[in-house]
């Protein structure tokens, strides 16, 4: 379409009613949707170079999907498979609302506004949020260099999202400190490198499976005063340089560099985001680590339907 007759789309437009308007609208976005989408899947199918179930090399085109995706049948296990076969996408229906939907969840996390909004139900906002964030849950840095900043913090322990509660819930009005806490390992570098792991127990061991590996020689590890974190270095199978910022000192800086508040005010942010939620489910605590997490590290545009494949 050239200028002229762009601009003679626009003016046509001015004649709609409010109605009209708004069903255009509806329109647009359903087109804009299909569109990216499309594109991104499309860009993902280019990749596709095994069987989706077994692995082999071996297969050929095989017709195309109902929502015409090419469809492929394996020539040694002989079953079909797509592009999305086996990706958290292949189980959302719906495709033409998926990057609406995705788009919500830069802005607001309200579940229901975001099923009312889209015609879905409520169940399968929440499906399609914990499918898109399985992929970058599992996107963390394998490793950490240069200055790198690890600590613990804890999170109330909640059955939210669980089908039967494992004890009765909790009446209204119990304090704070009787809940029991989920204790959550993060470290980060300054390289923007953040890794994080939800701990079963507070105990040394957990929380040394879960640092030491990303830990790298030549790094220096900065902590607080947790013992714990001596014993890790001690442990490691080369020299690492530790710094403990003694809050008790009230030395939080060493050498100017040295210090553990570029993680403090990441868990800042991340807690005032949680917020939102009025509690998280300890099962899902992962995803709404890896949710802020993905949030910090992309661009507004990115889409989190992209983000899952
Ligand atoms: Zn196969």
């Amino acid at each position: 379409m050239n200028n002229t007759q762009f601009a003679n789309l626009q003016t046509t437009l001015e004649e709609l009613t409010f109605v009209q308007l708004k069903r255009l609208r509806q329109h647009i976005e359903d087109m804009i949707s299909s569109n990216h989408v499309g594109k991104a899947i499309a860009v993902h199918e280019e990749g596709v170079a095994e069987c989706a179930h077994c692995g082999s090399q071996e297969f050929t085109k095989y017709g195309t999907t109902a929502r015409g995706q090419q469809r492929y049948k394996c020539k040694v296990c002989g079953r079909t498979f797509n592009s999305l076969t086996g990706t958290p996408l292949s189980g959302m229906k719906k495709q033409d609302k998926w990057h609406q939907y995705s788009e919500g969840m830069w802005f607001t996390a309200k579940i229901r506004e975001a099923a009312s909004e889209l015609g879905i139900n409520v169940k399968t906002a929440w499906r399609w949020r914990h499918q898109l964030l399985s992929k970058p849950r599992q996107r963390k840095p394998s490793e950490l260099h240069g200055i790198i900043e690890a600590d613990e913090t804890f999170i109330n322990e909640s059955f939210k999202g669980k089908r039967q509660l494992e004890r009765p819930s909790r009446k209204r009005g119990v304090k704070s400190h009787d809940i029991p806490k989920v204790p959550v390992m993060l470290a980060l570098d300054r390289n923007g490198a953040v890794t994080h792991c939800v701990l079963q127990r507070n105990t040394r061991e957990e929380l040394e499976k879960s640092l030491a590996p990303v830990l790298t020689p030549e790094s220096v590890l900065c902590t607080d005063g947790n013992l714990s974190y001596q014993t890790i270095v001690k442990n490691l199978p080369f020299e690492l340089d530790h710094k403990r910022l003694i809050a008790i000192d009230n030395q939080r800086v060493i050498d100017g560099i040295y210090h553990i508040q570029t993680l403090n005010n990441w868990m800042m942010r991340w807690k005032q985001w949680l917020r939102q939620f009025n509690g998280v489910g300890t099962d899902y605590l992962d995803n709404y680590i890896a949710w802020f997490r993905q949030m910090e590290q992309s661009q507004k545009d990115d889409s989190w339907v992209v983000l899952a494949l």
